[in-house]
């Protein structure tokens, strides 16, 4: 029997999402039905809100998810009712070339995964709503395959444990999986939201000699220091002055560079604050036809590389069980990085909220979610 929950719908970009109920659907053999938790308003949310990234409407928006396995489909063996999971945008079938390989966040078969015979949210008239990332977590429940989450324990709370889906997952994984960063390295991390001070934490846990922090707001380079940050440099409103800021911290160039803010200009700044065979790993989303310049000079004659690594090139399954044992040793701090934790039904004031420069996360909560 389908279900009825509220959920905060997109209708329009530009305007507030609207608190409604909708029609869930039942799960399908390989899917679960997750009653949520806890929600992280990422800016890939808020640029999907703001018309900067395009997506099908109405939708709910929301991928940064904890929650807990309420019914599961015939064919579930991997998780039971009452699991306390967290969802990833990038289920992988395990099975396929990219997958084998180990790049499970490249599978080739995650449009197989994701589809479906029918939408999995329906308005009460009949209309089918699209779910952001196959997830749409602004609900107070959702359908995912069973590929898409990953168990958690329980003693974490339900607040912080979200932050595995997305931020974390991208901003650690980027620094230990796509820019594999060690112990000799001096990195820069461009941009300090919810990714870039999770890849500040990832750069220190990989003993990186320098971490610096690169934003517009001081108060965030200040907090970017609680976080791991060695140095912070204010970003100025020219890329070449950021850069000269940059070079008297590290003359040479750095050996990695981390992009978590989705614009052309930093991710150019991030390849041209490297030295030579120096790393740029992107992070950030940016409009589909985006185009970057780089000195083709400074790449070749640099032996410099410029790489994605899509929500940090993770291994959903095994990195939630790292995180979670870095967060319980107080080596990752995830309790801090929620800055603002507030009720799933004033998440529109959470989302303006996301433009006050002492943000990291904004969380909301489910009401009558029992953590
Ligand atoms: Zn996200
Ligand atoms: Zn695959």
């Amino acid at each position: 029997m389908p279900t009825q929950v509220t959920a905060a719908v997109m209708t329009k970009s530009g305007q507030p999402l609207d608190l409604r109920p909708v029609i869930l659907d039942d799960p399908l053999d390989h899917e679960v039905l997750v009653r949520t938790l806890a929600a992280g308003l990422c800016h890939s949310d808020l640029h999907y809100l703001d018309g900067s990234l395009e997506i099908e409407l109405p939708a709910i928006l929301g991928h940064e998810v904890v929650g807990t396995v309420e019914r599961v489909g015939a064919a579930v063996s991997g998780l039971k009712i009452g699991d306390r999971v967290v969802a990833t945008v990038t289920p992988a079938c395990g099975l396929c070339r990219q997958c084998l390989a180990g790049r499970p966040t490249q599978c080739m078969r995650v449009d197989q995964m994701r589809a479906r015979p029918r939408p999995k949210f329906m308005t009460t008239d009949g209309e089918p709503i699209n779910a952001l990332g196959g997830i749409g977590a602004f609900a107070e429940a959702f359908v995912v395959s069973e590929a898409s989450l990953g168990v958690i324990d329980d003693a974490i709370p339900a607040k912080v444990a979200c932050l595995l889906g997305c931020c974390v997952t991208t901003g650690v994984g980027a620094a230990i999986h796509g820019a594999r960063v060690t112990a000799e390295d001096t990195v820069a991390v461009i941009g300090c939201g919810g990714v870039g001070i999770a890849a500040i934490q990832g750069a220190r846990l990989a003993g990186a000699r320098k971490v610096v922090a690169v934003d517009t707001s001081e108060q965030k380079l200040e907090l970017a220091k609680r976080f791991g940050a060695t140095d912070g440099v204010v970003a100025q409103r020219e890329a070449v002055e950021t850069l000269e800021l940059l070079r008297a911290i590290e003359p040479e160039g750095f050996t990695h560079t981390i992009e978590a803010v989705g614009r052309a200009a930093t991710a150019e700044l991030a390849f041209n604050a490297l030295g030579a065979a120096g790393t740029a790993t992107i992070l950030g989303l940016m409009p589909a036809d985006t185009a970057l310049r780089i000195s083709a000079d400074a790449l070749v004659y640099g032996d410099r590389r410029i790489q994605g690594a899509y929500m940090g090139a993770n291994r959903f399954l095994s990195d939630v069980d790292i995180f979670t044992d870095h967060y319980r040793s107080g080596r990752l701090n995830l309790d801090d990085m929620v800055t603002q934790a507030r009720t799933f039904s004033s998440i529109n004031e959470g989302f303006a909220a996301m433009t006050d420069p002492t943000t990291v996360r904004v969380v909301v909560e489910f009401e009558d979610a029992a953590s």
